[in-house]
């Protein structure tokens, strides 16, 4: 596609933390699966290991605290923290981006737990 660019586009910037905002959310609904999971037996679930995971490194992880860091998750450009980490285990992995192609579109990768994100504007 070959769409001109609307004058009402967001910022690359503004699209970016927009973007990784919209995964806080997400990441929140993953550590109430993952705790339903291991809860009823499921432990093998992705979520469940995510869950699992954390714990092993000396965070509990609990629905309020991931619904309140889910909340307060404010990436600030150019120094974005990885939303997964952030929700699950209340610390700031710093993120990498990995710059747009013609194929797809920015996307920034967490190597603290793996995590990859789609960055670019919708
Ligand atoms: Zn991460």
């Amino acid at each position: 596609m070959n769409m001109p660019a609307a004058e009402t586009d967001p910022e690359p910037e503004e699209a970016r933390v927009a973007a990784l905002m919209r995964h806080a959310p997400l990441e929140f609904a993953r550590v109430v699966y993952g705790l339903n999971d291991r809860a009823n037996g499921r432990a093998g679930s992705m979520a469940a290991e995510d869950v699992a995971r954390t714990v092993r490194q000396g965070a509990p992880v609990t629905r309020e605290r991931a619904e309140q860091r889910a909340r307060s998750y404010l990436p600030v450009f150019g120094h974005e923290h990885c939303p997964r980490c952030w929700v699950f285990n209340g610390i700031k992995s710093p993120l990498h981006f990995r710059d747009h192609t013609e194929d797809r579109p920015e996307s920034a990768v967490c190597r603290v737990c793996g995590a990859e994100y789609s960055t670019g504007p919708e």
